[in-house]
């Protein structure tokens, strides 16, 4: 094959910071998801699981106290309790249905995640109630991890200790930066001093695992002021580290202050700075002891550290979506709720499954997902590939996998694809040459 048949797109990220997505979510992209595949959403809870396929659960909290400037989820600021029941109630029931369905089979629970939004927005009143409800409608005896997103400043030591008496193995700490003045400007509700506090209640109250989320390249970010964020990380020690790479969708306050002001180019830092920075984060991180373990992620002792959800999903776990704008994956068919906060309940009232879009992938869609997702990790096993689908990836993907080993972003052994340094930085950006031809130039949100 020639370089110039090679389907590699343009290394687009050698640019400034633009509009749009460019993190890859999920695939096949959202783009063509559609309220026409429903119904195969319907049919797949009307039947009996695969076997040995593992169920897990999505939780949906969609309040924020505050929006932050470069959110592109749907939150709610302005939700008063009697909302916020409601919508618990309908969470609960969701689940009910759920576990009532063929589509359980009776399955004990493997992983159950909180992610916002900021379930830690929730009263410990409210959380007990959404527990005590989740845990009647499923066996959670067999879950081996319970995350939980949490906003510092929304967290008490009386809270933190609750969630933690919940189960919750997991406590993900949106630090996201340690600047005063940073986290000001990008709309951030919490100040740093909250950061400590809710950090020692966690350590306290003897979560398993703790993680921090950090973004490279908020507004006004700084090479300065990125090492102090990675001296005060260290110094914090937790047992998981997170790192985004700052992207400006569409749906974003910054954005829209962009369209407003005529700009093309967004007020952050460029993708090589943001890629140096996650660089010299991975590099700082493994010096004090710890290992990449994604693009995204640092831990500090991988025998211990696991990613129940993140795994299981990747590798083709069913899991039910709870709450609104959640997704969601029953044998093979991706879907999302409806996404409009009145509607989702009352459609869940009526007794409806209230989705909003699906996808029931053929073989050769699951094959690309369950290729690409993993490759995130920067190594992608070929045996199991192989056991599930008759095929050795480096056969399937041939094309891509030399391009991209000829440019030294890549190379394969006996047993697994291995990513480069370089290719890790900028995972998002090479997935797409795996897409199916009829899914690339899409955007994935
Ligand atoms: S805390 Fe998270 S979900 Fe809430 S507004 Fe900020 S970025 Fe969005």
């Amino acid at each position: 094959m020639s370089r110039n048949a090679t389907p590699l797109p343009q290394l687009e990220q050698d640019r400034p910071t633009t509009g749009g997505g460019y993190f890859v979510s999920n695939y096949p992209p959202f783009s063509f998801w559609s309220a026409e595949q429903n119904s195969a959403a319907l049919q797949a809870l009307q039947q009996p699981p695969q076997p040995g396929t593992p169920l897990g659960l999505y939780v949906h909290i969609p309040f924020c106290r505050k929006r932050c400037h470069f959110c592109y989820f749907k939150v709610y600021t302005d939700k008063n309790a009697a909302a916020i029941t409601r919508y618990l109630d309908a969470v609960i029931a969701e689940a009910r249905r759920y576990a009532a369905s063929p589509f359980a089979g009776g399955r004990p629970l493997k992983y159950v995640y909180f992610g916002g939004g900021t379930p830690s927005y929730l009263s410990p009143r409210q959380l007990q109630y959404l527990f005590d409800g989740l845990k009647q409608a499923f066996d959670w005896s067999a879950v081996e991890e319970v995350t939980f997103e949490a906003e510092p400043g929304t967290l008490t030591e009386k809270k933190t200790a609750t969630i933690r008496a919940m189960g919750v193995t997991r406590l993900s700490l949106g630090v996201e930066n340690f600047d005063p003045h940073i986290l000001k400007i990008n709309n951030r509700a919490h100040d740093a001093g909250a950061i400590d506090s809710a950090y020692g209640w966690a350590r306290k109250a003897g979560y398993p695992q703790i993680n921090i989320d950090l973004i490279a390249g908020m507004l006004e970010e700084t090479d300065a002021n990125w090492h102090h964020n990675l001296e005060r990380t260290l110094e914090l020690a937790p047992d998981c580290v997170t790192i985004y790479q700052m992207e400006i969708p569409f749906n974003t306050t910054i954005y829209r202050e962009m369209v407003e002001s005529g700009q093309t180019t967004a007020p952050v830092a460029d993708w090589p700075a943001k890629r140096r920075w996650v660089g010299e984060a991975f590099t700082a991180f493994e010096k004090a002891g710890y290992a990449v373990s994604s693009a995204y992620t640092v831990v500090r002792d991988p025998q211990r550290v696991r990613f129940v959800y993140r795994d299981a999903l990747w590798a083709g776990a069913d899991m039910a979506a709870l709450g609104v704008s959640s997704f969601g994956y029953l044998s093979g068919v991706q879907y999302q709720n409806d996404k409009d906060f009145d509607s989702y309940i009352e459609r869940v009232e009526r007794g409806e499954l209230p989705l909003r879009r699906a996808l029931a992938m053929s073989d050769e869609e699951r094959l690309v997902r369950r290729f690409i997702l993993p490759l995130k990790t920067g190594r992608v096993e070929r045996e199991p590939i192989r056991r599930d689908f008759g095929i050795d990836p480096v056969d399937r993907f041939a094309q891509p996998v030399q391009a991209l080993a000829e440019r030294d972003l890549l190379h394969v052994t006996d047993d697994a694809v291995v990513l480069s340094r370089d290719a890790l930085l900028r995972v998002d950006e090479l997935l797409p040459a795996f897409f199916l031809p009829v899914h690339r130039e899409t955007p994935s949100h």
